[in-house]
């Protein structure tokens, strides 16, 4: 079968190579970068933050810069140490202990930053929150996990059922207002009263550091307990798949509530000191561009809903802006649909590079490496110190081409080390001996690039034919009438199943049995008749949850009338 392929770019040459790191890299060379090295002893966030803050070539160095529409504020090193600092003394202040579950739910504002790291300098376990949570999903949550503090806003807490929630003893508020009842407290009160300096929890690598849930698209989402250790990849992919430099500024568009927005919004920035852009505020074609002109963003970490919004805004957007800093642009979350990346070549002179893993993985396993060609439509490889397959039920190797289990040798140093208070779903991952099974179906090809095709329950089987529900995915939105697709499998007494194709149009079409016509022909023609959708819905948006992943199961229930389980996590 003859692939397209995007040759390497000549920016990216200076990495290492890739067939000869995969060969020798060893996850022991990674650790040496850290200063616990030689002790034993480990917290993240020091080695995030005061390693640099300490340091006189990174001290007065830019950390974060924040801005949304109304704020826009700049800290260096220094300062993220100092106010890190002084949180960690309000918990500790408070008599929050290692261990303890401390959450945050609020916007992305600095103070959510200086919260996250202040609680894991005092070796709390953090669950971040995306501010859109309704009560049932903060309920589940904070009483899955006992959490005992929480960080908010006066806002948001009319959707915490305090009363219902006897673990949790202490409330936070950011920007509180007037007399606050026992067990609340004034955020900048506290911050202002509290010690700049800070005695750090030393811990163990294998000690609790994020309880994360997942986002909720194939059921009810699972609190996946993650531990220090797994900054030694955060790092090191830090460094090697997004390629960091010393004066790079990047942007990670993802919000701490997804963990994409904290093991690369958070800690592969700042364990590799580099400067870290965060936009507040709704997503719109031109503020985002505009963010990337203004900071002069070099790398930029987001994910296919939000390329596929841009590309569907169209290319004059993109020719009011100086995009000319973008030196590095990666994706995550759902498959990259191989026309957004034509696109990103043709609008941005960019390869974007798609990158795999799982809240459960903790870190990237599968990606297109910068110094590595880029066959789109396929994830890319694994990256050094990682080795995946695609297995059978029993945990055979399978040949190439053959779709299977997307599965990784265990361990890894960011695997997560429990699902909270849930060891059977744990044990689920581990099923065959030595392996982790992602829950995805993929092939690989005789090169060792792998091919997402579906979650496994999404995977369609009609007429006797195996279909991803991915390839006719983006096989539609090549149609110019197309914004975004999402395809499932409907029942069928002949066929077994059929394929259903819900697509959102893209500005300036309207929904017409002709239309349907011509989509239904193009996926015939282009990809093959088995694959063609019988039955097309226009819908005006997809379902999708908050961290921008179309919920195919939602789609399902809605066409078989069947109740549509958690929707804690979908978007409005
Ligand atoms: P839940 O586990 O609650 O159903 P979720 O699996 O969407 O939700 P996440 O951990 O945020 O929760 O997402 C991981 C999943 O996202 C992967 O298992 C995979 O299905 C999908 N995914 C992530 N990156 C990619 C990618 N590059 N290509 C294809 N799919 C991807
Ligand atoms: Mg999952």
């Amino acid at each position: 079968m003859e692939t397209e392929r995007l040759a390497v770019t000549v920016k990216e040459s200076n990495l290492p190579d890739y067939e000869k790191t995969a060969r020798e890299f060893d996850w022991k060379e990674a650790e040496k970068a850290f200063s616990w090295y030689e002790t034993g002893k480990v917290n993240a966030a020091y080695e995030a933050i005061d390693r640099h803050a300490e340091s006189e070539e990174r001290k007065n160095k830019l950390a974060l810069i924040y801005s949304d529409p109304n704020r826009e504020e700049r800290y260096t090193f220094a300062e993220m140490k100092e106010k890190s600092n002084r949180f960690g003394n309000v918990l500790r202040n408070i008599g929050v202990q290692k261990g303890d579950r401390v959450f945050i739910f609020m916007p992305r504002i600095p103070e959510l930053y200086f919260s996250f790291l202040g609680a894991i300098k005092i070796g709390a376990i953090v669950g971040p929150l995306f501010e859109a949570f309704m009560e049932a999903a903060v309920r589940d949550r904070l009483e899955n996990s006992e959490a005992v503090a929480l960080v908010t806003t006066p806002a948001l807490l009319p959707r915490v059922p305090v009363d219902e929630l006897p673990a949790l003893k202490h409330i936070i508020l950011v920007g509180a207002q007037g007399e606050l009842p026992e067990g609340y407290y004034d955020f900048y009160k506290e911050m202002e009263n509290a010690s700049p300096d800070l005695e750090i929890e030393w811990m163990d690598r294998e000690d609790g550091m994020l309880l994360h849930y997942t986002s909720g698209s194939t059921g009810k989402p699972k609190g996946v307990y993650h531990v220090h250790n797994a900054m030694i990849q955060h790092y090191q992919t830090g460094k090697w798949v997004l390629d960091f430099k010393e004066d790079d500024v990047y942007w990670c568009t993802a919000d701490p509530g997804w963990v994409t927005g904290t093991s690369y919004g958070i800690f592969a920035p700042w364990l590799n000191g580099v400067t870290n852009v965060v936009r507040g505020g709704r997503f719109s074609p031109d503020d985002w561009y505009q963010t990337i002109e203004k900071y002069k963003v070099t790398v930029w970490y987001s994910a296919p809903t939000a390329f596929r919004m841009l590309m569907a805004a169209g290319d004059d957007v993109v020719k009011k802006y100086d995009l000319s800093s973008l030196r590095h642009v990666l994706s995550v979350g759902e498959p990259l649909n191989p026309e957004v990346i034509r696109w990103g070549m043709k609008v941005y002179n960019q390869r974007i590079h798609d990158t795999w893993w799982m809240t459960e993985t903790g870190a990237i396993l599968i990606a297109n490496y910068p110094s590595m060609e880029i066959k789109p439509g396929s994830m890319g490889r694994p990256i050094p110190g990682v080795q995946a397959a695609i297995i059978d039920d029993d945990g055979n190797e399978l040949p190439p081409y053959q779709m299977g289990n997307l599965a990784i040798r265990t361990p890894w140093p960011s695997m997560m080390r429990a699902i909270w208070k849930n060891p059977e779903k744990y044990q689920e991952y581990f099923r065959i001996p030595g392996w982790y099974i992602s829950g995805d179906s993929a092939y690989m090809d005789e090169e060792g690039y792998f091919w997402f095709q579906g979650r496994l329950d999404d995977v369609i089987v009609t007429g006797g034919k195996n279909v991803g529900p991915f390839e006719v995915e983006s096989k539609l939105v090549e149609h110019p009438a197309v914004a975004e697709a999402g395809v499932i499998g409907k029942p069928d007494p002949v066929r077994g199943q059929i394929i259903k194709a819900f697509v959102s149009l893209r500005a300036g079409y309207q929904p017409s049995e002709e239309l349907k016509e011509e989509i239904r022909t193009y996926v015939k023609e282009k990809l093959a008749a088995h694959a063609a959708p019988r039955e097309i819905e226009f819908k005006d948006k997809l379902p999708k949850t908050r961290s921008g992943k179309i919920m195919r199961r939602v789609l399902k229930a809605w066409e078989l009338g069947l109740p549509t389980g958690d929707l804690s996590t979908m978007e409005d």
